[in-house]
C-alpha cells in the first residue's frame, strides 16, 4: 500500500494529499476538518512526491472535464 493518499474533501470534492496513518485533515481549500476514515480516497502512492504527482494529473484532469460541460 502506498504511504501518501490523495483523498476528496466530503465539503467540497477538493482533492488533497494526506499520509495514510492520518486519521483528520483540514481542507485547504474549504477549511473543513475532514475525516479521512470517510473521504473518499482516489489513489495512493509510495512517495509524497509521486502523490504530487498524481494530484498535478487528477486536477488537470478535472480541468479538462469542466472544460466540456
Ligand atoms: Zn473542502
Amino acid at each position: 500500500m502506498g504511504a501518501t493518499l490523495i483523498v476528496k474533501c466530503t465539503q467540497c470534492g477538493g482533492l488533497m494529499l494526506t499520509a495514510v496513518r492520518q486519521k483528520t485533515k483540514i481542507c485547504p481549500y474549504c477549511g473543513t476538518h475532514v475525516n479521512l476514515l470517510l473521504a473518499q480516497k482516489v489513489a495512493a502512492a509510495d512517495t509524497a512526491l509521486e502523490a504530487s504527482e498524481m494530484l498535478r494529473k487528477l486536477k488537470s484532469e478535472q480541468k479538462l472535464n469542466h472544460k466540456k460541460t
